[in-house]
């Protein structure tokens, strides 16, 4: 067969393929339009599961008469003239595509009357081609009846599921567009029944109330973020509590448009860590408001799914919003450092365990700790020379990125590098304290307040006790009655524990001190596990630069305070082994 180009009706039959797949995104498409009209009510009615007919009814701006026809043809659109304009998206359509495409796989009629027009009008098309027009009696706003969707084409009705099922994704789209714009009255009538209404008093948690009922919505923890450069996230997102089997109960909106994207739903999974159950998951409504340039929704013609140009920025900012509401409302427990273990667990892609009687060599194991803290008596001989050398200093990395929001990886001039993010700034903040402490420059911060502490008598012992090496911290105060301390100033930084908390740790640990030099260790150690980053902080990449970097000066950047390696080394060569490529 010669090439032809395809005559517009069936172009536009293929091109109605993608953007309405069934129904539901029909309806979809329709009520988008009302929102870009600036409707503020907008009526859903389904016959069918919308196969029998939809018709969508909104109050909004309507369409001059003069453009009605225009309205149905391919590529036509109000929303954007210019290229420039797909980066700077206001509105939910813009593609021109939802009511020609519509009305080429059905029997569409669209009826307007403008704001301020004396008269509506209507033009009606069966199959893309328009059959009749004329004048019409109407309210200001637009109605469209969509009527025998896909009976031109058999092959999308059979692939299409129970009348039953397409009602219930309507529903769900509905819903989520009631969600996305709390400020509209959506009104779902299916098959002459109502099916969903939402007030449209702009209550986001009402909208919830409507689609999860009340007890759930009233359950729900409010949300909201912003970091500094624009970009906003704000919502509901459900207590470690309440949870679900699967992700469905997680909805995202940006700049109002539901999106399915992995990347988002991986951030709010990744601020549950810990708090749930495996395979358990949360429930969540987030809206995020990023500058429209940062944002591709011209990705597929549901527009369903987008880009981000700050991935890792639109990350961060949700997994802290929702941890930060999590933490605030169920304190996540602190990892005792003997719960971390230090053995390498011998499984892919670790070598195996060397053979006994063999002298281990240690280039046979990919992954080493730095330095190996063996014991004298097992530590290899023979050592192979692309081992890292045993001096204190660290090569100079580049950040890769991170993985389950506690491991920072990065590349040196020797191979691959893991390091543990808390483990690194304990250490970082270990030696920043005590230089503080050593300098008579402690850095405390005074309470707005003084906090009266009660303290056991043996506390109170161990306080008196090392009442200078205390000041010296930056933890001031004075006794208050026989049983009780007035707390007047600590530490600064300590994110995770409040005040008489650390107190209490403190002399905890000083109690067992046996001289002022180990006192202070024990200070410096707990004050900088407190004010380091935890397991499970998301870090921007800026934020893991700057972190490696100050691990790169310390004196001691191999291990953490408490003698925990702050990281792991998979070095070139045994790499390459592992690979088998040498
Ligand atoms: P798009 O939404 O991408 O612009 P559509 O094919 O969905 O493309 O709609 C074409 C045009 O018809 C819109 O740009 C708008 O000007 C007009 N239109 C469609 N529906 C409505 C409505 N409910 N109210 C006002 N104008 C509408
Ligand atoms: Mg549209």
């Amino acid at each position: 067969m010669p090439i032809r180009i395809l005559d517009p009706q069936v172009a536009a039959k293929i091109a109605a393929g993608e953007v309405v797949e069934r129904p539901a995104s029909a309806v979809k498409e329709l009520a988008e339009n009302a929102l870009d009209a600036g409707a503020t009510r907008i009526t859903i009615e389904t016959q069918g599961g919308g196969l029998g007919l939809i018709r969508v009814t909104d109050d909004g701006q309507g369409i001059p008469v003069l453009d009605l026809e225009v309205a149905l043809e391919r590529h036509a659109t109000s929303k954007i003239t210019s290229e420039a304009d797909l980066d700077a998206l206001s509105t939910l359509g813009f593609r021109g595509e939802a009511l020609p495409s519509i009305a080429a796989v059905s029997r569409l009629t669209l009826t307007s009357r403008a704001r301020g027009q004396e008269q509506g009008a209507y033009v009606r098309a069966r199959g893309g081609v328009l059959e009749r027009q004329g004048a019409a009696g109407c309210p200001e706003g637009t109605t469209v009846l969509v009527q025998d969707l896909f009976a031109n084409i058999p092959a999308r009705r059979k692939f299409l599921r129970s009348e039953a099922s397409e009602a219930s994704r309507i529903h769900r789209a509905v819903s989520h567009l009631a969600l996305a714009f709390p400020a509209v009255r959506f009104q779902l009538i299916q098959n002459g029944k109502e099916a969903f209404l939402s007030s449209g008093d702009g209550d986001l948690r009402r909208v919830l109330a409507q689609v999860y009922g009340d007890e759930v919505a009233d359950a729900l923890l409010e949300v909201r973020g912003d970091d500094g450069e624009g970009r906003q996230v704000w919502g509901f997102a459900s207590p470690p509590s309440l949870h679900r089997a699967n992700r469905s109960g997680v909805s995202l909106f940006v700049n109002r448009r539901w999106v399915q994207s992995p990347m988002l739903l991986q951030a709010v999974e990744e601020a549950y860590r810990g708090l749930l159950m495996e395979g358990r998951h949360p429930l969540a409504c987030l809206h995020l408001g990023l500058p429209p340039g940062e944002v591709d929704a011209n990705v597929h013609p549901t527009k369903q799914e987008v880009r981000f140009s700050k991935e890792g920025a639109v990350f961060a900012l949700v997994q802290r919003a929702v941890r930060g509401v999590l933490t605030a409302q169920s304190p996540v427990p602190l990892v005792a450092p003997q719960s971390f273990s230090r053995s390498i667990p011998p499984m892919y892609p670790f070598s195996p365990p060397p053979q006994s009687g063999k002298p281990a060599a240690a280039g046979e194991s990919a992954l080493r700790l730095i330095p190996p803290r063996q014991p004298e008596a097992s530590r290899p001989v023979g050592t192979p020379g692309d081992q890292t050398p045993m001096s204190q200093a660290l090569p100079t990395l580049r950040v890769l990125g991170q993985a389950a929001g506690t491991y920072i990886i990065a590349e040196g001039p020797q191979g691959v590098y893991l390091i543990d993010q808390h483990a690194a700034h304990e250490r970082i903040r270990y030696e920043q304290v005590q230089r503080g402490v050593k300098e008579r420059q402690p850095e405390a911060q005074g309470l707005l307040e003084p906090l009266p502490v009660e303290l056991s008598h043996e506390q109170l012992q161990t306080l008196a006790a090392w009442k200078e090496v205390l000041a010296g911290f930056g933890f001031q105060g004075e006794p208050f009655g026989e049983r009780a301390y007035l707390l007047r100033g600590l530490p600064a930084g300590v994110k995770d524990l409040p005040p008489d908390a650390l107190l209490a740790e403190v002399l905890d640990l000083l109690s067992r001190a046996q001289d002022p030099t180990q006192a202070a260790d024990a200070l410096a150690a707990s004050v900088a596990c407190h004010s380091a980053v935890r397991a499970g902080d998301v870090l921007a990449h800026q934020e893991m630069a700057a972190l490696v970097r100050q691990l790169e000066a310390t004196e001691s950047p191999h291990t953490c305070p408490h003698g925990r390696p702050t990281m792991l080394h998979l070095s070139s060569s045994n790499l390459e082994r592992e690979f088998g490529r040498r």
